[in-house]
């Protein structure tokens, strides 16, 4: 499903080098802000967090860190009707798990909110009147997007905008005093109607919204517009670089102006490519429905892009940060392959998860000429990780009675196919070799369970007279099983592009209904059994797993995070073709 990408470069860099650490490292060189590095990172809690956001943090938080300074969370609470406090503190919580933290060495907390700002936004809209550059405007939302013109026209003058200075405060303080019911008026700057930049021509400062907010209550009856709140804001923080995504770019002439008009201090807007991700979708609005819809099982189901949902799903945060230094930035919007973020976490678990053994799709195997138990557990030696020797070993218990994967028998082996099949040897991992004698079946014709022998002189793995067996397959001990729920996952979407839709289709047409596989009755080695939620491991030949926080004790419940990227998926699918 997922297509196959180059390899990137073996050393990712931590930090992307970047053309906006170019631009920080000339700031720093002519002392422009005193040789002070501060960044933001500002989520509107309106949604969970997703992996675009995690481009963005890993920027602000890296380039911040880089040069010494300080990056502040802050949270652009400026649209109360689609912001609450669950997002808030999902976003605290997924920012700390990425690994950045905002804490001051007195253990103050640089989090803020645009909203601890309305007292100071409002006093400076009141000097932008005083000053004649803003009125109120008595406009239709209808009405002002007809003056507002188009790229080829110039706008029209609104013909509230040559109100006396006392009229526009008078009614600027009666709008704030919920006088009015919501989009009666707005708050305009006066800048240029003719502009070639239609976010110059004369832009909303303020709409009039009689809504409660998370923080401010029912405090104010008029909220600021993002771009009059956002430079405002950056300022009040002394942030140096304000680093956004590439649709801001034509705002920031707009950014400038505001900041100029007040004389206040001027950070520098900078803007980036937004990530695409192929399969998926990077839009909190459209990731909110697929929630509302019950689309998805939530926020956090392990199939969406939210930072909560990939990590259900098994990825490590530095997985997501070494992704995000090596797709670095730049000045044009394009699309990564999503092969390329399962090649991060691939590498990352690949170093750090212990290997065990699971059965997805049981097959039982009677070792025949294996003793009857007399009580004692025949334990076998495994290594936990080979990439990584301080891992250690453990004990498996071996029995007469085993699970192997359905896929690993074959009654009529294809050409190429050197697992078990009648009369051939294998070895089992860690254990045995063992050939195949008969085979059971039920009266469809299909296969139930399997009979073989064991060489005892092969315990370990190998045999003493040196005799090869090409093929090594996993396998669990019935008697000492663990019962367990394994979800396999495919993309959420069947297209690269999720939007690209028919006309009259909404992105929903694109959903993949087979992006979640439930397997229940699968077989896990005993060490699984008190397995945590969160946990990671590798199954052998299956790939990496994750503890579900569904698990329950003695009943886990794991998540594929990624198959592992071998040649046994490539065979596979050439045995079905066959
Ligand atoms: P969405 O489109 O998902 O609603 P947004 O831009 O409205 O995203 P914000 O909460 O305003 O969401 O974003 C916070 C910060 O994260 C902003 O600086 C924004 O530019 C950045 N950001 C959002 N999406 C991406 C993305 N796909 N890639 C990089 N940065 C992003
Ligand atoms: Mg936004």
């Amino acid at each position: 499903m997922t297509p196959l990408i180059p390899h990137p470069p073996a050393e990712t860099p931590a930090a992307p080098s970047n053309f906006i650490r170019e631009i920080v490292l000339k700031d720093l060189d002519t002392k422009k802000y005193n040789g002070r590095v501060q960044t933001r990172f500002p989520p509107e809690p309106n949604g969970y967090l997703h992996i675009g956001h995690a481009k963005s943090i890993c920027l602000n938080f890296g380039l911040a860190a880089e040069f010494g300074g300080k990056t502040n969370l802050r949270f652009d609470d400026t649209n109360p009707e689609k912001e609450e406090q669950e997002y808030v503190d999902s976003i605290i919580e997924n920012v700390r798990w990425l690994g950045f933290d905002w804490k001051e060495p007195d253990g103050t907390e640089r989090v803020f909110y645009a909203s601890d700002y309305f007292d100071q936004l409002y006093a400076w809209a009141v000097q932008l009147i005083q000053s004649g550059k803003a009125f109120v405007c008595d406009l239709t939302a209808e009405e002002m997007r007809r003056y507002r013109g188009t790229l080829t026209e110039p706008g029209k003058e609104s013909p509230y905008r040559n109100r006396s200075v006392e009229e526009n405060l008078d009614l600027f303080e009666r709008m704030r005093a919920g006088e009015f019911p919501d989009g009666a008026r707005t708050l305009r700057a006066k800048v240029d109607m003719a502009s070639p930049n239609l976010n110059m021509r004369d832009p909303v400062m303020y709409r009039i919204l009689n809504a409660e907010h998370h923080r401010t209550g029912n405090k104010w009856s008029i909220y600021p517009m993002y771009d009059y709140a956002h430079g405002q804001s950056d300022s009040i923080e002394r942030i140096t670089h304000s680093i956004c995504t590439l649709e801001f770019e034509d705002h920031r002439p707009l950014y400038d102006w505001f900041i100029e008009q007040l004389g206040i201090f001027h950070p520098r807007q900078i803007e980036f490519d937004r990530l695409n991700l192929t399969y998926t979708l990077l839009s909190k609005r459209k990731l909110l429905q697929l929630v509302q819809d019950n689309l998805v099982r939530g926020w956090d189901d392990p199939r969406m892009p939210t930072l909560s949902g990939i990590r259900r799903r098994g990825y490590t945060p530095e997985a997501i940060r070494n992704f995000c230094g090596a797709i670095g930035v730049s000045k044009t919007n394009g699309i990564i392959e999503l092969g390329l973020l399962e090649h991060f976490v691939r590498e990352d678990l690949n170093r750090r998860a212990p290997r065990m053994m699971a059965v997805l799709r049981p097959l039982r195997v009677v070792i025949d000429n294996y003793p009857e138990g007399d009580g004692s557990v025949d334990e076998l030696d495994a290594v936990n990780n080979p990439e990584d020797a301080s891992a250690g070993t453990r004990k498996v218990p071996f029995s007469r009675v085993l699970y192997i994967e359905q896929d690993d028998f074959r009654e009529v082996p294809p050409k190429g196919y050197y697992r078990l099949s009648p009369g051939k040897e294998v070895r089992l991992r860690w254990g045995y070799l063992i050939t195949c004698t008969d085979v059971v079946k039920d009266e469809q014709g299909n296969v139930v369970e399997i009979h073989c022998t064991y060489d005892p002189a092969t315990r370990g793995g190998n045999a003493p007279d040196g005799r090869k067996v090409k093929s090594t397959i996993h396998w669990v001990s019935a008697a000492h099983a663990v019962d367990a729920e394994v979800r396999l996952y495919e993309p959420l979407f069947t297209k690269e592009n999720p939007n690209d839709v028919p006309e009259g289709q909404e992105f929903t047409a694109n959903l993949n209904p087979a992006s979640l596989e439930v397997l229940t009755g699968c077989k896990l080695e005993p060490s699984l059994a008190a397995v945590q939620p969160f946990e990671r491991v590798q199954f052998e030949r299956l790939g990496y797993f994750c503890a579900d926080p569904d698990s329950a004790p003695g009943k886990p419940v794991f998540n594929r995070t990624v198959a592992l990227r071998d040649s046994w998926a490539k065979i596979e699918k050439r045995e079905k073709g066959k």
